[in-house]
């Protein structure tokens, strides 16, 4: 069992008079600082501070430290997150002093290194998306989506077009409806066809000289390349409406294919998915978007350039067509030097074996699961595949099966897959073992898993036995999310 201590809040270890380190007496006498400041700036009571000792102190943090599975600690096949080990050299490199401590309002004379490295990553992005024109600025793959959306209804306005609808399958990630509804379009969901393939005929009904942009996720949510890809960008395009590529799943494609060549007009990178930074609890992120030479005008600005002539690096204030800023200074910088590493890392043929190896895993772990799980798109997936736990819900009885196997999960150690996404298959769980795991731990997971379809109903549904917290209120959570302590009358 763990320390119950670690589930308990600093305030609530708190014993009055009690304290972990020793100041100073205050050398500025009393009357002075009450001439200084104003007397309405002043305190009257001392601040409800936690008062403990450091021994105290030190075994809370640690304990703490200890409930969560992570990357470092715990097997974690998150489907469409793309949980692989982030590389401990890229972490001690994004804390060297000079990106560290750099200040965003230094000269640019004195950026030269961070601005050097920034350029050559919009280069390598271009590159292995086949879109050459770059923007670092949005700060997750969400606000990428919404860039670049915002980048197409620009794109529209200036051509004079009312184009009104962005269209996107049903097994889209929800961000890409709540982007399209944030940059001021409707939205419309296509079909997919059982196949997981997105259903051409009712594309076609919904395609028209209102539609803005068809999005979609190749490989899709379930792991599927849907080579239908170029036809679709032939249809889209001849209506005039622009092609967006949700790029959460590049990590099966590094140097396969690229989405400018299969008719991407658009994309975002999630840099903290495909490229090892470390995601997790809502950040950070980055979400670069590139776009075609001709949405280059109206790409965020500033963006990030080399001057021929000077030899230097400098901040392009972009054409009057720009957005504008998305976010401030240049993006979410730590994450961006993280990808930086990791692609300079691994060079070409690396990510293509890091893309080659994400499948092969996938793949070994399909062909274990469908031995007791159901896997309803057949025997061949990409980087992640969505098993379905119906066949457990027959025989148990259980109304949310793939919940509580999931909460089984963390019994023994494994972090559970994404759940009941995409809401196209039914009790759905959806794996993505990523490259960085061999075929012990997958072995591992595998025969985990098929003991815990077999355990009876009442053991899942009253899982997890062993965790610190056991089921949380994940309605009231988000919708009534307490984050802060608040203290209560004694
Ligand atoms: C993760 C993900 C997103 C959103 O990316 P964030 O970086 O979390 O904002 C969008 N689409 C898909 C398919 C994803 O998996």
């Amino acid at each position: 069992m763990r320390n119950k201590h670690a589930t308990q809040l600093i305030f609530e270890l708190s014993t009055t008079g009690r304290s972990g380190v020793v100041l100073p007496e205050c050398d500025v006498p009393v009357e002075d600082i009450k001439q200084l400041i104003p007397a309405s700036l002043l305190q009257s009571q001392r601040p409800a501070l936690p008062e403990v000792t450091e021994p105290e102190v030190i075994r809370h943090f640690t304990n703490l430290s200890t409930l969560n599975m992570s990357v470092d600690t715990h097997y974690y096949p998150l489907g469409s997150c793309t949980m692989k080990y982030n590389p401990k050299r890229n972490e001690r490199i994004a804390a060297w002093d000079g990106f560290a401590q750099l200040h965003p309002y230094q000269s640019e004379g004195s950026l030269q290194g961070i601005l050097q490295l920034l350029c050559d990553l919009q280069q390598m992005l271009a590159e292995i998306s086949g879109l050459p024109a770059v923007s670092l600025q949005p700060a997750a793959g969400a606000h990428g989506e919404l860039a670049a959306l915002m980048v197409a209804a620009a794109y529209f306005s200036e051509l004079g077009e009312k184009r009104t609808k962005v269209l996107a399958p049903d097994s889209a990630h929800g961000t890409n409806p709540a982007s399209a509804r944030m940059a001021g379009f409707d939205f419309i969901t296509i079909r997919s066809q059982a196949d997981g393939r997105v259903d051409l005929e009712h594309l076609k009904e919904n395609l028209g000289d209102d539609t803005a942009v068809f999005m979609i996720t190749n490989p899709s949510t379930l792991g599927l390349f849907d080579d239908q890809v170029e036809m679709i960008a032939e249809l889209v395009h001849n209506t005039g409406g622009l092609i967006y590529l949700d790029g959460a799943n590049m990590n099966a494609i590094l140097g396969i294919t690229r989405p400018g060549d299969f008719g991407a007009d658009m994309m975002h990178f999630n840099p903290h998915k495909t490229f090892s930074g470390p995601h997790g609890g809502g950040g950070p992120g980055a979400g670069p978007i590139c776009v075609t030479e001709t949405l280059r005008p109206y790409l965020p600005s500033p963006a990030v350039s080399f001057c021929e002539e000077t030899q230097t690096y400098y901040l392009d204030q972009g054409s009057e067509k720009s957005i504008g800023r998305v976010r401030s200074f240049f993006g979410n910088v730590g994450v961006l030097v993280r990808a930086y590493c990791y692609i300079r890392t691994h060079g070409p043929d690396g990510l293509k074996r890091v893309s080659e190896t994400a499948v092969l895993n996938a793949n070994y772990l399909l062909s274990l699961v469908k031995e007791f799980l159901e896997v309803p798109h057949g025997d061949r997936c990409m980087h992640e595949f969505v098993a379905s736990a119906m066949p457990v819900r027959e025989a148990t009885g259980l109304k949310q099966p793939a919940m509580d196997i999931a909460k089984r999960l963390l019994d023994y150690g494994f972090h559970p897959p994404t759940v009941y996404f995409p809401l196209t298959v039914a009790e759905g769980m959806m794996m993505e073992p990523t490259e960085t795991e061999s075929k012990q731990t997958l072995d591992a997971f595998a025969e985990t898993l098929r003991a815990i379809v077999e355990q009876s109903a009442e053991t899942l549904h009253n899982a997890p036995h062993t965790t610190g917290i056991r089921r949380p209120d994940e309605v009231m959570a988000a919708r009534q999310p307490i984050v802060k302590w608040t203290k209560t009358a004694d």
